[in-house]
């Protein structure tokens, strides 16, 4: 089955022609032989398929099937909205809430929880992705017995506790079609899930959805602990996950097993690195332990000056998230230290300095809108229009560039339309200058993986 685009602008050439054969890009040229099929360009750009290379699939999907906190803007709104979630459910039945900040909403725990929904097991996630709130009904319906080491029953709260919840909660997988379906019209073809969670059960899911169509995307996952690929390919493993939070950094002995355990799997190792302190003692560890082709930094949050010479000595890839900037920023300004802030999701100084950087967006603990991202990382201005490190930010080209990357190199090797590549494509509807003069997911026309069409503005 073969299929002809035409009239595209290609890396600034109007006018052409792109043949796809078998799933990849078999001709380019002014003229090519007609195709079984066919899709006029209309003289938009076509671009590689753009790449998250740092998502969490299965929480973007509980998000959109929850109750949203992320705007709550006091104490007062954030219990009128909960009572309004359990008025609109039957009692006993479960009301998931995410995006709870204690900034706005006020600390909550159990008894509190209880008091705003007395009949209705309630969980509330913090903001962060890290920490539950549960209530007493949740706690009862969750059962008794197998603790895990994250979870206060008396406050109700529940540290890195998706694994555990997930195995009590058999029969609540949320849906990802939705989710497969908003990342194609964004021109997403391929995303890296950066789940410390993801286990063979999680896994199974993703593939199942992968290859029911729900998820077209090329699926990458990450994992805390040993992961098998399938057979057929429906993901690929990525790099072994290490979690760290702030309030209990693990020791260097501890942070080097890790990574030799990855090494023992035969994987790359991705450490989550909000804080300076994260990842002075991330880098203190691949110092000892050494540093391996595709070992990453995520997020990158806080990089003081001085580690950014030993992130390009040691080779290791900043995975950034440059919509925290709009998103969070306003946030940042009040509550980081002034003299932190210049340090905070840096971007083109880690460029300028030889270390590579790679785009994503941490969904759903930001929009997985990709085009947001790369607005951010040009204008580097918060929701408010504050600036925040305007030497950090990077031309409209290396903004897109970030997203453009293999996943399996993330900062290192960007993709080309050339004659045998996979044809995962994303076609806009203006030239490429025009679109990312105003970046903005609504100028995605069409996007295709491995030359099958996932996303049609219009209809075909
Ligand atoms: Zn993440």
């Amino acid at each position: 089955m073969s299929l002809v685009i035409r009239n595209v602008e290609l890396e600034g050439c109007p006018g052409l022609h792109v043949r796809i054969e078998a799933g990849r890009i078999a001709a380019i040229g002014m003229e090519v032989a007609p195709g079984a099929a066919e899709l006029d360009g209309r003289g938009g750009a076509l671009i590689p398929g753009l790449v998250d290379h740092h998502i969490h699939l299965l929480a973007l999907a509980a998000r959109a099937a929850s109750l949203d906190l992320s705007e709550v803007r006091d104490a007062g709104d954030f219990a009128g909205r909960i009572a309004a979630a359990c008025a609109a459910r039957p009692a006993g039945s479960w009301v998931r809430a995410l995006g709870w900040h204690e900034a706005l909403s006020g600390d909550v725990d159990r008894a509190a929880l209880d008091r705003l929904a007395p009949h209705h097991p309630l969980r509330v996630q913090h903001q962060t992705g890290a920490l539950w709130v549960l209530n007493s009904a949740a706690l009862d319906a969750l059962g008794a017995g197998h603790d895990p080491p994250g979870l206060d029953r008396a406050a109700g709260r529940l540290w890195r506790g998706d694994a555990w919840l997930r195995e009590r909660l058999p029969n609540d997988p949320p849906p990802l079609a939705p989710i497969g379906a908003r990342l194609a019209a964004c021109g997403i073809t391929a995303v890296t899930d950066a789940s410390v969670t993801t286990d063979a059960t999680a896994a199974d899911l993703l593939a199942e959805a992968h290859r029911a169509g729900d998820l077209p995307q090329r699926l990458r996952l990450m994992s805390g602990g040993p992961l098998e690929a399938p057979g057929d390919g429906a993901f690929a493993v990525g790099p072994v996950k290490i979690l760290l939070d702030d309030h209990a950094l693990p020791g260097l002995d501890e942070m080097v097993a890790g990574i030799a355990g990855a090494r023992a799997q035969h994987r790359a190792v991705a450490v989550h690195c909000v804080t300076a302190a994260e990842l002075a003692l991330t880098l203190a560890a691949f110092h000892t332990a050494g540093a391996a082709p595709g070992d990453r930094i995520e997020h990158g949050g806080v990089v003081p000056a001085d580690a950014i010479a030993q992130l390009r000595e040691l080779g290791l890839v900043v995975v950034t998230q440059p919509a925290f900037v709009s998103e969070r920023g306003d946030r940042y300004l009040a509550e980081v230290e002034t003299a932190d802030l210049p340090d905070l999701y840096r971007c083109a100084s880690l460029l300028n300095a030889g270390v590579p950087v790679a785009g994503s967006s941490d969904a759903p603990y930001a929009s997985p809108d990709p085009w947001a991202g790369i607005a951010a990382a040009v204008r580097r201005r918060t929701a408010a229009g504050a600036s925040l490190g305007l030497g950090e930010a990077v031309g409209p080209d290396a903004a897109l560039g970030l997203y453009l990357d293999d996943p399996a190199a993330p900062g290192r090797r960007r993709r080309r339309i050339e004659p045998g590549v996979p044809a995962d494509l994303c076609l806009l509807d203006a030239p490429l200058a025009e679109v990312l003069a105003a970046p903005s997911a609504e100028r995605v026309a069409a996007t295709l993986v491995a030359g099958r069409l996932v996303f049609s503005r219009t209809p075909v």
